[in-house]
């Protein structure tokens, strides 16, 4: 058989998990809360199950969890939305996105997407037959640079891969990024994807900016959210795509035909959740700032350096005043050395990336972050010291 991505392999997060689970190393790779979810929450699937919530679920979703979706977006961004025609529940993030850009290109399409970007976009996009230009966000700090967007740009155009807050850079994007994208597809037949599933984990007290929230990329734009990041659940796997009814009609054409219907007493249960807790998010930003700030104070005058993070459920670990080596290299060591999973950025990147950056989830237990802190504090005293 000729495979359809010969260069594509198990992705980083799998296979750190993995070796993780393997070397009974520290898992701070992949992005998942290693602490307990809300009983309540566990009490409501039971409960659904219970009741009988045991057969396919409507295609779209269940009626009950497209409302609570509703009233989640009026709670957060004072937006209507009609949850008929315009809210799709999904497989986790990762289906929406994958079903929307099924659903938005074709053979000989070109699609915007940034570099670094989410490992699952580019292989989706060349499973659809269209390509993937990418665009650098510029150092230090992972801006963007909208006017080379705007040269990227041709005929054969036809969505932009957009994420904020970003994952693996861990920035947000500002109300004059939006602005920025508007105005350069503005005349131009070129749709957006936005993946915002860290939409309420940014930090020191900014806000995160939706499309949804613009007009103008509104009405463009397939807007991707996650449960399994908002209720610290990602074996969940339930998200949802927000979107105008003419790009929401296309988007369940493939959603009907690629995971058909999502895990009925799950939704059950969410909608209840999110109708005992309608404020939801609202104390996210705040949970994992507090674990944010734990692991960076643990590891100051460590040696390594930690670039800013304002949101997502990440912190980068700079390692350029310890080692030379590359990303891939340095994160292997990391896992056998000092026993700690790490994510490096360079499956991220188009091209092998220069950059000495590693990812770290901070999505952990308090004595995870401490260990993990204290392993890396080791491991760097020992590089140091010329005797690791
Ligand atoms: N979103 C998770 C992360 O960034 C990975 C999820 C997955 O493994 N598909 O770590």
């Amino acid at each position: 058989m000729i495979s359809k991505l010969p260069d594509v392999g198990t992705t980083i997060f799998t296979v750190m998990s993995r070796r993780a689970r393997e070397l009974g190393a520290l898992n701070l790779g992949q992005g998942f809360p290693d602490y307990d979810i809300d009983p309540r929450l566990a009490e409501l699937v039971a409960e659904a199950m219970r009741a009988g919530f045991n057969q396919y679920a409507p295609m779209e979703g269940t009626g009950s969890l497209r409302e609570a979706i509703a009233t989640k977006l009026r709670l957060s961004y004072g937006l209507e939305r009609d949850p008929q025609s315009e809210i799709t529940v999904t497989l986790g993030a990762t289906e929406a996105i994958y079903s929307a850009i099924q659903a938005a290109v074709g053979a000989g399409d070109e699609v915007i997407a940034f570099d670094p970007a989410y490992d699952s976009y580019e292989p989706a996009v060349r499973l659809a037959g269209a390509r993937c230009i990418r665009i650098p966000l510029a150092q230090p700090g992972f801006r963007y640079d909208w006017d080379q967007v705007r040269s990227a740009f041709s005929a054969r155009t036809r969505l932009v891969l957009f994420n904020s807050p970003h994952n693996p850079a861990c920035v947000t994007a500002s109300a004059g990024d939006l602005d920025a994208l508007a105005r350069i597809i503005r005349d131009r037949d070129i749709l957006v994807l936005s993946d915002e599933v860290y939409e309420h984990v940014v930090f020191d007290g900014a806000r995160h900016h939706s499309v949804l929230g613009h007009p103008e990329l509104a009405r463009r734009s397939f807007a991707v959210f996650s449960f399994g990041k908002t209720l610290h659940a990602t074996g969940l796997r339930v998200g949802y795509c927000v979107a105008p009814p003419l790009l929401t009609r296309e988007l369940r054409k493939v959603h009907q035909f690629n995971t058909f219907s999502i895990a009925h007493p799950l939704q059950e249960a969410i909608a209840g959740y999110l109708a005992e807790k309608p404020e939801g998010g609202r104390g996210l930003a705040r949970f994992f700032q507090d674990k944010r700030d734990r692991l960076r104070a643990a590891l100051a005058g460590s040696g390594f350096a930690l670039p800013p993070a304002q949101g997502t459920y990440f912190q980068l670990l700079d390692f350029s005043a310890l080692s030379k080596e590359g990303d891939l290299a340095f994160a292997e060591r990391l896992l056998t050395e000092a026993g700690v999973a790490t994510i490096p950025l360079a499956p991220f990147y188009e091209s092998p990336t220069s950059l000495p950056f590693v990812r770290l989830c901070v999505a952990k237990k308090d004595s995870t972050l401490d260990e993990a802190a204290r392993r890396l504090g080791g491991f760097a005293e020992r590089l140091r010291r010329g005797a690791a």
